[in-house]
């Protein structure tokens, strides 16, 4: 019986510019464990970090790696604190350079990925866009989060008589009723 090959992790040091010249894709997973800054952004890297990345070249001669990865995170709603499952995905294509001089001189559609070495990190690549991907502000949809925004939900129209009352509450009202005091 044939099992479906396990995705090996890749290595986390490469040679871009070589990869480049031999237009070779390096398919497998990166190490979460290499991942520490990604891992300290969310809760937990909860899926493993599937990545295809494919080195080419450009217009104009231009050594490139085309990113493309996945995975899913369990990051902390910002209304009530408890764990959403978001899942992640990037789709980018960076322009290899050896320094940030040279990273100017790319297309401004471009981003740059700055290898100043023969050897370049392709875990920190990986772990950079997926900080970059990570959502602003992250909330739970509203039927779903635990603290609800909108005013108590057990206030009906039965309650009527509870709303009368709502202006010793209401802060505004108190000051209308110390000003004419
Ligand atoms: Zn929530």
């Amino acid at each position: 019986m044939l099992t479906p090959p396990q995705r090996s992790n890749l290595p986390q040091l490469v040679e871009p510019r070589r990869l480049v010249n031999q237009g070779v894709t390096l398919t497998g997973n990166i190490d979460r464990k290499l991942c520490v800054r990604f891992a300290d952004a969310v809760i937990e890297i909860s899926e493993p970090i599937e990545a295809e990345l494919i080195f080419d070249v450009a217009d104009q001669g231009r050594k490139v790696v085309h990113i493309i990865a996945s995975t899913t995170v369990l990051i902390a709603c910002q209304r009530c604190l408890e764990p959403i499952t978001l899942p992640l995905a990037i789709d980018t294509e960076l322009g290899i350079v050896w320094s940030e001089d040279e990273a100017k001189s790319l297309p401004k559609d471009l981003d740059p990925w700055v290898v100043e070495e023969e050897t370049g990190d392709i875990a920190a690549l990986v772990e950079d866009e997926f900080l970059l991907a990570l959502p602003f502000v992250t909330y739970h949809p509203e039927d779903q989060c635990s603290i609800v925004l909108s005013p108590a939900p057990i206030e009906t129209i039965e309650d009527e008589s509870l709303n009368k009352d709502e202006g010793i509450d209401n802060p505004f009202s108190i000051l209308e009723q110390l000003k004419k005091q």
